[in-house]
């Protein structure tokens, strides 16, 4: 009855902490449903931003700063 939640895994939503270089303020990026890339907004400028998860890294990804040209 609650085939809503069948797409959740057991693992916590994550997310990963950027500066956004636009406007150089700190900011997070979330992982989007397919576990794919994170994806989000600068906060200040709203401007979006997209850093695709590299499957051959462990981590996904081990850069911590990104521009959102
Ligand atoms: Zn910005």
């Amino acid at each position: 009855m609650s085939e809503e939640n069948s797409d959740n895994t057991s693992s916590k939503r994550k997310f990963l902490g950027i500066i956004f270089t636009c406007c150089n303020v700190y900011g997070r990026l979330y992982k989007n449903k397919a576990g794919t890339a994170y994806v989000g907004r600068c906060p200040r400028c709203m401007r979006p931003i997209r850093v695709p998860i590299n499957p051959d890294s462990s981590n996904g990804t081990s850069r911590r700063f990104f521009r959102a040209d």
